[in-house]
């Protein structure tokens, strides 16, 4: 299928993650960043991607490549869905958070952030008709259910449609007026994340976490008063580690069963989406994770998925795994 017939643009990219014992010997993987292309040497496979990144990529590199041309889409009006995928330590988090919100290893969140106000800010100089506001909200995806991560007692919230529009019923949502305010809420928010999976026993790996931008802008044209609203959401996906080679009990079986379905729900969204079909139904509600992104998903809208991966032997066949949920979002 060629691209022109492509509903909405789909970028699929993987990122490879340091070895962590520091040493390369054991690498399962032939990476070739120059034509975006991965080889699993063991089953001597390849998985062309649209960008493939080596573990010296840096933080920067990623987002300048990845996220920036996502986040111009949305400043002009797009909605624009950001996911990682991939198994339990492999660096999902790292890629969307970095390991704090300042310095070099800041994520694509922060540089996201820092990139809007900035381009909003200009904007607001030059034009003394233009206005925007901008909201945040950051919903973790446990069992199901729904929880607010800016509420301390990460109150569960409940996702409901009215018409084409989602609303996350209880849910805070906060108006955010500089970078450092709305990386306050972010902050509050992964520290959340972090507590829910201790007290409330909510493994954080085991869970899907959402953080989204609303944003809306005002431009004033004579009398014509053009008002746009649009949607940045960035999906840190619960571990995509195969669940049969972990003896897993009760209620972590259960989680693991809830994972793998809403991994497979979010697949079919996302090759519904990238292929044109007329009258296809997608069935959004199916689970709580695509019943959330629906109004940003398809339609006016654009995404990548990040999925990275280990170049451990060791970890080869969550490897293969992840990089076929890569070639099948295609
Ligand atoms: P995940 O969210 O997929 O479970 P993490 O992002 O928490 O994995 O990564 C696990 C560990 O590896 C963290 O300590 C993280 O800082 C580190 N890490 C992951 N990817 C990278 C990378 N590309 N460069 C440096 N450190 C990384
Ligand atoms: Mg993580």
């Amino acid at each position: 299928m060629d691209a022109s017939s492509k509903k909405v643009p789909i970028k699929t990219v993987a990122r490879v993650r340091p070895c962590s014992d520091g040493t390369n010997l054991q690498s399962s993987l032939i990476i070739d960043s120059k034509n975006s292309i991965i080889t699993v040497k063991s089953r001597n496979k390849e998985f062309p991607l649209d960008n493939v990144f080596d573990e010296n990529a840096t933080q920067e590199k990623i987002y300048d490549t990845i996220a920036q041309p996502i986040v111009d889409e949305v400043l002009g009006g797009k909605n624009g869905t950001i996911f990682a995928y991939g198994q339990t330590g492999s660096g999902k988090t790292y890629t969307m958070n970095g390991n704090k919100v300042n310095g070099k290893n800041r994520g694509i969140i922060v540089r996201s952030v820092e990139s809007i106000f900035e381009y909003l800010n200009a904007r607001l100089k030059k034009d003394l008709q233009f206005k925007f506001s901008i909201k945040c909200s950051y919903i973790e995806v446990y069992k199901k259910r729904a929880f607010d991560l800016l509420q301390t007692d990460g109150a569960a919230v409940e996702i409901q449609s009215s018409g084409e529009k989602i609303i996350i019923e209880g849910a805070a949502e906060f108006v955010v007026t500089s970078v450092d305010g709305c990386l306050r809420h972010f902050q509050n928010g992964w520290n959340n994340r972090k507590t829910a999976s201790t007290s409330m026993n909510r493994e954080s790996s085991r869970s899907h976490a959402i953080f989204m931008l609303t944003l809306v802008t005002e431009e004033i044209n004579g009398t014509f008063v053009n008002l746009r609203t649009s949607r940045l959401n960035f999906v840190d996906l619960a571990g995509s580690e195969n669940q049969k080679h972990t003896k897993n009990t009760g209620e972590r079986l259960k989680e693991a069963g809830c994972i793998n379905q809403d991994l497979f729900f979010l697949l079919n969204i996302i090759r519904d989406l990238g292929y044109a079909k007329n009258g296809a139904f997608i069935p959004y509600r199916n689970c709580s994770l695509t019943h959330l992104l629906r109004d940003s998903l398809g339609g006016n809208s654009i995404a990548a998925v990040i999925v990275t991966i280990h170049s451990n032997l060791e970890f080869v066949n969550d490897t293969i795994s992840t990089l076929m949920f890569a070639e099948n979002c295609k």
